[in-house]
This record gives C-alpha cells, sequence and structure tokens, in this order.
C-alpha cells in the first residue's frame, strides 16, 4: 500500500508568533483525528523549524519538512542553509524542486540531482517536485517536460532509496500553483499516471506500486480534495495557500484520513 500524504507548504509566510499559533491551532485540530496511516507533513520557513519539531511531540504521524536546502554540507555560502541543518533542527523531510525555486532562483536539474543526494545522505526524506508551465501543456510537450525532470534527478537514483521511501513525488503544474485554477481530476490522474509508468521503465513495479507516493499539488483546497484524492494514481497533495489557514489544513487532511478509509 503506498502511504497517503497530505503535506503543507507555508513558503515566504508567517512571523515567528504566527507561525506557532498556526501550527499550534493545526495540532491542535489534527489531535481530534489521529491518523498514523495518513503521514502529515508541515514545512514552515527555516527558522521555525526547531521549534516547530519540538511541539511534535505527541503527535504521531505529523512531520516537519524544509523547502529548500544547499547541495553542501558547510561552507562559505552566505545565507544558504544545508540538509545536515535541517536534520539537525529535527526536520525529517525536505522539498526539493518546487517551481519557484526552479523559476526565480534558476534551479537546474544538475543541482537539483545535488540537493537530493545531499538530502538522502543527511537522512532527509524528500519531496521531489514536478510541473509544467501553461506554455508547455498548451504546446502539448507536457509529457516530455516531466519524463525529462524525472530522467534529471530520479533516475539517478538507486531503486533502495525509491524502495525505502525516501523519495515523494509531488505533480505541481506551474500554472496551478496559486491562481485558484487547479488541474482537473482527469488531467491529474492522467500525469500521474504517467509519472508511474516512466518510473516502472527505469525501477521495479513493486517498488512503484507500492512505495512511490504522488502528490498533487495547485490550487488544491477543501472545495476540490476530495476528487483530487480519489484519482487512483494520486496519493495526497502538497498544498501552498490552504495550508496557511489550519481549519483548512485540517479538513484537506479529514479528507484524506477519510478516503484511506482508516
Ligand atoms: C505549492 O506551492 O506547492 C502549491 C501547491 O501552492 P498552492 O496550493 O497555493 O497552489
Amino acid at each position: 500500500m503506498r502511504r497517503k500524504i497530505v503535506a503543507g507548504n507555508w513558503k515566504m509566510n508567517k512571523t515567528y508568533s504566527e507561525a506557532i499559533s498556526l501550527a499550534d491551532d493545526f495540532f491542535q485540530l489534527a489531535a481530534k483525528d489521529p491518523s498514523d496511516s495518513v503521514l502529515t507533513i508541515i514545512a514552515p520557513p527555516f527558522p521555525f523549524l526547531r521549534e516547530i519539531s519540538k511541539c511534535l511531540e505527541g503527535q504521531p504521524g505529523i512531520f516537519v519538512a524544509a523547502q529548500n536546502c544547499h547541495h553542501e554540507n558547510s561552507g562559505a555560502f552566505t545565507g544558504e542553509v544545508s540538509a545536515s541543518m535541517i536534520r539537525s533542527a529535527d526536520a525529517s523531510h525536505v522539498i526539493i524542486g518546487h517551481s519557484e525555486r526552479r523559476q526565480y532562483f534558476a534551479e537546474t536539474g544538475e543541482q537539483l540531482l545535488k540537493k537530493v543526494n545531499r538530502a538522502l545522505e543527511n537522512e532527509l526524506t524528500v519531496i521531489f517536485c514536478i510541473g509544467e508551465t501553461s506554455e508547455q501543456r498548451n504546446s502539448d510537450i507536457h509529457f516530455s517536460v516531466i519524463r525529462q525532470q524525472l530522467e534529471e534527478v530520479v533516475f539517478h537514483l538507486g531503486e533502495e532509496i525509491l524502495s525505502a521511501g525516501k523519495i515523494i513525488l509531488a505533480y505541481e503544474p506551474v500554472w496551478a500553483i496559486g491562481t485558484g485554477v487547479n488541474a482537473s481530476a482527469a488531467q491529474a490522474q492522467e500525469m500521474h499516471a504517467f509519472i508511474r509508468e516512466q518510473l516502472r521503465g527505469k525501477f521495479s513495479a513493486a517498488t512503484v506500486n507500492e512505495k512511490v507516493s504522488i502528490l498533487y499539488g495547485g490550487s488544491c483546497n477543501t472545495g476540490n480534495a476530495a476528487e483530487l484524492f480519489a484519482q487512483p494514481d494520486v496519493d495526497g497533495g502538497l498544498i501552498g495557500g490552504a495550508s496557511l489557514k489550519a481549519a483548512d489544513f485540517a479538513a484537506i487532511r479529514r479528507i484524506m484520513i477519510g478516503q484511506a478509509g482508516l
């Protein structure tokens, strides 16, 4: 059984006190629906990782992620944060390859592969994001774009990494992120099935079918989560805007728990 996952990406939002109260509010709501089968991940900004990780005690099935990491463990890289630092702050996951990083910070496939390897070396589980722009979809090259993003990074990893569940994929069409226009359930399912088929060309069917969760991201909210999560190849969501409201993120998590039948 593939793990069902809801992950909240807070991006560059919230001050310290706001972040702590958002986490507290969410934890209180989540405690009403305990589930260690649906994995819940929250990705606050770097300065809050340690504090929020500390609050996780007594919250089974909830984990903390960073939103990025540098590809070196330490050194003269002013302003950067390494995977080893993230791990030492008790976060367990890291988002790598988010389209905002690719777009605004010009992160390339080559750099992303280095980051993923460094994160894995530091025992972080990676949420690796892939997705096409609207121009690419309109030019009908969206499948080849996704194939290339997988080839650049995921295809370089060993079977043992994927079979250990150390890579979670997030399909996030760039045109759906923060726009209020989500991919339809059919579009999400079509691409998730395509991703799984590509992975089966490289890794064993058992690993791909059982161990690689593929999340959908892009304007996922309380109104559309049920339909998106009901698709056979959609294993949950990476949620941006809606994760900034404790009640909405808790409701999306509840939908996932309901669908997982747990
Ligand atoms: C994201 O940034 O990963 C995301 C999916 O954002 P939103 O839900 O706001 O579209």
